[in-house]
């Protein structure tokens, strides 16, 4: 079993460093660890060191590197996801899978018929989130969740080289697996974004605004997936094409 992780933004080579208050509290208060225990940290993009705690304060941890190990367990073609979020433990449920699955980026997509529209204390609570994920499944790079956007925003984006698709349960026979191999089997396959609708699904304005800006609608199925399903399905397929 791996050692317990800790976030360490600015993470030395070597000698000693002391955790923020947050991360002690979790060391000590939760995890009820020692000194002298080994433990994991990891900076958020891409570092990762081996260390020993050597000391215990009130409200601080100290520990000292022993060793850089710095993997790199990112996918090798990056996947962003634009989701009209779920509302309350269905994000908790969403965040955890996509950062297991290696997602990149996660984008809250506000649409017609969204339910949940975060503002900054709930992005915020994402990005907790995503910390502990990222600690459970030794990722190193951090999940980015980027400012909400409307749909239009989404549309009209002109940054290249991307392969667009959305998840649209009608009218296509395409599968999000035949699209993705299409792209995998490219010399130079291309950054992936794929956006996934709200509980009442896009509306066929939205789903015209998308065709007409060149994503690609694809299918996960004859059964209906709730958001979070969908998101965790599709990162899923994606990850499974990533050459080893
Ligand atoms: N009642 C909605 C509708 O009719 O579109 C269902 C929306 S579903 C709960 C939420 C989102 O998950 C959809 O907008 C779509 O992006 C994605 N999704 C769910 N099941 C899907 C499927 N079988 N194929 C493609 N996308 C799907």
């Amino acid at each position: 079993m791996s050692p317990p992780r800790f976030l360490v933004p600015q993470l030395p080579n070597s000698g000693p460093l002391d955790l923020d208050e947050a991360e002690s509290r979790h060391a000590c208060g939760v995890l009820r660890l020692q000194v002298g225990d080994a433990v994991e940290v990891f900076d958020g993009q891409g570092g990762e060191a081996q260390a020993r705690i050597v000391q215990i304060q009130k409200r601080s941890v100290e520990l000292n590197i022993d060793a850089r190990t710095d993997a790199n367990r990112e996918l090798h073609w990056p996947l962003t996801l634009d989701i009209a979020l779920p509302k309350g433990d269905r994000q908790k449920t969403l965040v955890e899978g996509l950062v297991q699955l290696g997602v990149t980026n996660l984008v809250p997509l506000h649409c017609q018929r969204g339910v949940a529209q975060p503002t900054g204390k709930a992005i915020l609570r994402l990005e907790r989130m995503v910390i502990e994920a990222s600690k459970q499944c030794r990722r190193n790079h951090l999940m980015r969740i980027a400012p909400p956007i409307p749909l239009a925003n989404l549309s009209q984006s002109t940054t290249e080289p991307t392969l667009r698709m959305f998840a649209h349960p009608y009218g296509t026979a395409a599968t999000a697996r035949q699209i993705l191999d299409a792209n995998a089997s490219l010399p130079n396959p291309k950054n992936v974004e794929i956006a996934v609708g709200p509980e009442g699904g896009f509306t066929a304005a939205e789903v015209a605004e998308l065709q007409d800006s060149g994503w690609l609608q694809f299918s996960l199925g004859p059964r209906i997936l709730r958001i979070e399903m969908a998101a965790i399905a599709i990162a899923s397929i994606h990850a499974s094409l990533q050459p080893q």
